[in-house]
């Protein structure tokens, strides 16, 4: 189940050092070293998958549970405002380690994190169109 080359599989072995803030049967959760805000936390299933499409989905229910645990524990412990998750799924989507993780970040309104995208007006057409190649 652990990929050799993964540093993420290794800090699941605890052969590479992290900051564990949960952990249960299936995930682990620890402090990204890279922080964008105060307590930015990343949870991982124990297994190794390298993403979102290829989690399997007990993996995935057990990572997206325990990201709400630790979601309710920034509230009360660090006073977050509010709380991200995010998972980049590809290299295209900022993906940086292919072992599925989900970032967890602590938020507050007046925090200097910024949308990563711009939000644009689509017309109907453009909307009706993309919708049926999604169906
Ligand atoms: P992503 O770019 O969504 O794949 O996220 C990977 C995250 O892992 C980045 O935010 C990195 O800062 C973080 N990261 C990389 N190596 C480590 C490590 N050894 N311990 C903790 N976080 C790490
Ligand atoms: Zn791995």
């Amino acid at each position: 189940m652990a990929e050799p080359d993964c540093i993420f599989c290794k800090i699941v072995a605890g052969d590479l050092p992290s900051e564990r803030v949960d952990e249960d049967e299936h995930t682990v959760a620890f402090m990204d070293i890279n922080p964008w805000a105060r307590g930015h936390a990343l949870v991982i299933p124990r297994n190794h998958s390298t993403d979102l499409l290829t989690v399997g989905e007990d993996d995935l229910r057990h990572t997206v549970v325990a990201a709400k645990r630790l979601a309710a524990r920034m509230k009360e412990r660090l006073g977050a405002e509010g709380v991200n998750l995010l998972n980049a799924c590809g290299e295209a989507a900022w993906q940086s380690v292919f072992h599925f993780h989900i970032h967890v970040i602590p938020r507050w309104a007046d925090d200097p994190l910024k949308p990563p995208g711009q939000p644009r007006h689509a017309d109907q057409d453009e909307l009706a169109q993309v919708a049926a190649e999604l169906r």
